[in-house]
């Protein structure tokens, strides 16, 4: 298969290509850096790259990628026990890290490939990459752990076809070019920092520029300098909207960029609004996992309307599937089924787990996702929430967690919400809201919100219970673990 990233051999040689803090890279300077670490990469198997927030993560899963190598991003993060089960899991035969990083236990235990980027050489010569033609479409281009919002994280094989094919579906479906340039805030080891973060923009022949540590003030120095997109998950979004009001560099910043994409999570309603009323643009949100990369989103020239993923991207074959397996027909905006996803932007399988693999896919070949969703009228998808968790079923209803807590996210006294249910000898199930307040020392009581919810979606909808809490809890990419969420 060809390199990945055209633009490093015949590209804009002097258009700068990554940007962390003071320390950047053009075309010419990556194509010299990935060139010559690639040569030190053994030439089989897989290798683990040590994905700080830094300039070398970057360059070293380029790097694996020309020479033909699956990158098995390490969340620096991690627990020791979790980095011991990835790396028995994927059995690298070594691991990159940037020079002066320091590796816990078990990934010291590999041999060591260190990083080697050397500063901003504005003369450096293009050293050819040479990207290995024996890596085929379907070899893979990297292992990447699901997030474990749900269970323990598996290791979804994402092929070299996959990543592809997804990048140019986007750039397809925003307008994508290389004339954009990214502001990045998100950690590198996840499908969206790193998959639409990193290897996105450097498909396209494009720049990016990391904040290292997101912040509002950041995004408006950045997109107030040239920049043309952001990607971001809920949490940043959530911020942005909180920082509006009293920042107005920052309401500039994004009423003149060219796009603002959320993902990784649903982008509350009132977020989505406030943003929207303070800056006159929208966020475009998309959908995507893992497993199957991105599957819809809102086009550029498309409408952006709050609550919705927009629309299967070109390629993807989507279809919801109620409980009984029959396909539903209706863009009513109510029948609820699971997505299940078919194209050329799926994985191949979870690592040694063909077990999961196998229940993962229908007896034809589609994805099921566990995400359940409605489509409007117009063939919008609606996310509902996931099957696992978000779905309640309660006095003989089917209610999605994700409308109640955007119910809740309008009323003035809520900061946070997430919504879970629990037995019921009545309901089947109650639905039990979870509630940081804005005001710790007035927090609003159960009958305030379920009347708030009951006026704007229906009784049925109503919190029996409301917990409150000084914060949710959230994993590194800010998604909310409804797992941890128990009574004591
Ligand atoms: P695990 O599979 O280990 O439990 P995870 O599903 O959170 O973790 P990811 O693959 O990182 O791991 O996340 C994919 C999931 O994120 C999707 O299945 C979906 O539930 C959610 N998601 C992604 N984008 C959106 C979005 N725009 N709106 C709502 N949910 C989204
Ligand atoms: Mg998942």
């Amino acid at each position: 298969m060809s390199s990945l990233f055209p633009a490093l051999t015949g590209g804009p040689a002097r258009r700068p290509a990554l940007r962390f803090g003071d320390r950047s890279l053009t075309y010419a300077e990556l194509a010299a850096a990935t060139g010559a670490l690639a040569d030190r990469i053994p030439g089989s198997g897989r290798v683990a790259v040590w994905a700080t927030v830094e300039l070398e993560t970057a360059v070293a899963v380029v790097a694996a990628l020309e020479a033909g190598v699956a990158a098995v991003p390490l969340n620096p993060k991690s627990g020791e026990k979790e980095l011991g089960h990835i790396l028995s899991d994927s059995a690298p035969s070594a691991v990159l890290a940037a020079p002066g990083a320091e590796l816990p236990a078990p990934v010291r235990d590999l041999p060591r490939i260190d990083i080697e980027v050397h500063g901003t050489t504005s003369a450096a010569p293009a050293a050819p990459t040479t990207p290995d033609a024996s890596a085929g479409d379907e070899d893979p281009a990297l292992i990447v752990y699901t997030s474990g919002t749900t269970g323990p994280p598996k290791g979804a094989v994402i092929p070299r076809r996959a990543v592809a094919t997804t990048l140019d579906a986007l750039a397809d479906a925003w307008q994508w070019t290389g004339d954009d340039v990214l502001v990045h805030g998100l950690p590198l080891f996840h499908v969206h920092g790193l998959v639409l973060g990193i290897l996105g923009p450097l498909r396209r022949g494009g720049s990016v520029r990391h904040l290292g540590r997101f912040t509002t003030q950041g995004v408006a120095r950045e997109l107030n300098d040239g920049a043309t997109m952001l990607f971001g998950v809920p949490t940043m979004y959530h911020r942005i909207a909180e920082a509006l009001p009293a920042e107005p560099e920052l309401a500039k910043a994004l009423g003149g960029a060219r796009l603002l994409v959320s993902g990784s999570a649903a982008l509350p309603v009132h977020d989505h609004e406030r943003i929207a009323a303070a800056t006159g643009r929208r966020v475009v949100e998309r959908y995507g996992m893992t497993e199957t990369l991105m599957n819809t989103s809102v086009r550029a020239d498309g409408e952006a309307r709050a609550g919705t993923v927009g629309v299967p991207l070109p390629g993807v074959e989507l279809r919801l599937v109620e409980e009984d397996g029959s396909a539903v027909a209706a863009y009513d905006g109510e029948t609820v089924g699971e997505i299940q996803v078919r194209g050329p932007n799926l994985f191949t399988g979870y690592l040694n787990r063909p077990d999961a693999t196998r229940d993962a896919f229908t007896a034809d070949g589609w994805f099921r996702t566990g995400d359940m969703a409605v489509r409007d009228p117009d063939g919008y998808v609606r996310i509902v929430g996931r099957k696992a968790t978000d779905l309640i079923k309660s006095g003989g209803y089917k209610i999605g967690a994700g409308e109640i807590e955007n119910a809740l996210l309008e009323h003035p006294a809520v900061r946070e919400a997430a919504v879970t249910g629990e037995p019921d000898a009545d309901l089947g199930e109650r639905i039990v809201a979870w509630v940081v307040p804005a005001d710790p020392d007035s927090p609003p009581g159960v009958e305030e919100l379920a009347d708030h919810v009951a006026r704007r979606l229906a009784p049925h909808k109503r919190p029996r219970v409301v917990h409150h809490l000084t914060a949710l809890p959230r994993n590194d990419m800010g998604k909310i673990m409804k797992r941890a969420l128990t009574r004591d």
